[in-house]
């Protein structure tokens, strides 16, 4: 594992490259950005780097250190993982203890406090001492999705990283290079992922996402296109799929919106849904402009209703009717 297997975030990786050969690193680092968007592999991978025995800027891979931190069983290296738990003082206080001791065999000594949205107020208050007078040899990189939950004397002591989502282009040259995905089976996959690459990949790899999507292009058709009866037999899916609720009718959204786009633009470069054009194209010309906001807007409404626990089979049903109706 290094920077090159670290898909966009360049200019923070340039940046890191730099500061390395320049050996003008900081104690502690804060990168904050979006649930799986990359800062974790970008810490691991910096902490690698910054525990190479060449300093050259990317990791050699073949020192003592770079074999060490591969295999797992780096000395120097401290990862503490939350898991959706709160990180509280009496955690602070081990990771302390442990930043006490010098490291055993290179300069530097490599923490990383993964996701610590739930660090509480005394961890912070305590860990506070430890980011203002670090030892020398210690660098701490936290990872983070909203750094409004730390306290400012926290973030002032940190250079603070943030984490963008990625550009279109950029995750479906990943699935096509790597997942094996063709151009349109990408640029569908990479507009549901918002930019944000490991949400890509988990739908990349996943025969659900693929198969839902199918489901629900034939259920837009066939409410669009059969009559009242066939809705009621439609319910059924619904009622198998509530888990998934939310990204059955984002599906739905992405699904009109890009019949609204061939309505009113006819041009490929916005359309979503690109690899099933055809069917898209008749929809378009079945709906009318003003039927197809209509939907998107029950679609949306639908939406809230069902997060405000309204009751889910009947906001099923009325959206459904709705759609056929308009
Ligand atoms: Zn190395």
């Amino acid at each position: 594992m290094d920077f090159t297997d670290v898909v966009g975030h360049q200019s923070i990786i340039n940046n890191f490259k730099k500061i390395i050969m320049k050996n003008n690193i900081s104690h502690s680092y804060l990168f904050e950005g979006p649930k799986s968007i990359g800062k974790s592999k970008v810490a691991r991978v910096f902490a690698k780097t910054l525990l190479c025995e060449k300093q050259i800027g990317y990791s050699c891979n073949i020192c003592s250190s770079c074999v060490k931190f591969d295999s797992g069983n780096h000395p120097d290296f401290y990862i503490n993982k939350t898991d959706g738990e709160a990180l509280k003082k009496e955690h602070i206080e081990d990771i302390q203890k442990s930043i006490s001791i010098l490291p055993y065999e290179g300069k530097r000594k490599i923490f990383i406090l993964e996701d610590i949205d739930k660090i509480t107020k005394q961890a912070q208050n305590s860990f506070l001492k430890t980011l203002e007078e670090p030892p020398k040899y210690v660098v701490i990189l936290m990872t983070v999705t909203n750094s409004n939950i730390l306290l400012p004397t926290i973030i002032s002591r940190c250079q603070v990283l943030k984490f963008l989502p990625l550009e279109q282009e950029e995750i479906i040259n990943l699935l096509i290079n790597k997942y094996k995905k063709s151009r349109d089976e990408a640029t569908v996959i990479s507009s549901f992922s918002n930019g944000i690459v490991g949400k890509a990949v988990t739908i990349a790899k996943s025969n659900e996402f693929h198969d839902i999507r199918e489901e629900i292009i034939n259920i837009i058709n066939e409410v669009i296109n059969s009559d009242r009866a066939r809705i009621f037999t439609l319910k059924e899916f619904f009622n198998n799929q509530r888990d998934q609720i939310e990204e059955i009718l984002d599906l739905m959204i992405t699904w009109f919106r890009d019949v609204l786009i061939l309505k009113e633009l006819n041009e490929n470069e916005f359309i979503i849904n690109i690899d099933k054009k055809p069917l898209l194209s008749s929809h378009s010309l079945k709906l009318t402009k003003k039927k197809i906001c209509e939907i998107i807007k029950i679609i949306n409404s639908t939406k809230m209703n069902i997060f405000s626990n309204v009751n889910y089979d009947l906001a099923i049903e009325v959206m459904l009717l709705t759609i056929q109706e308009v």
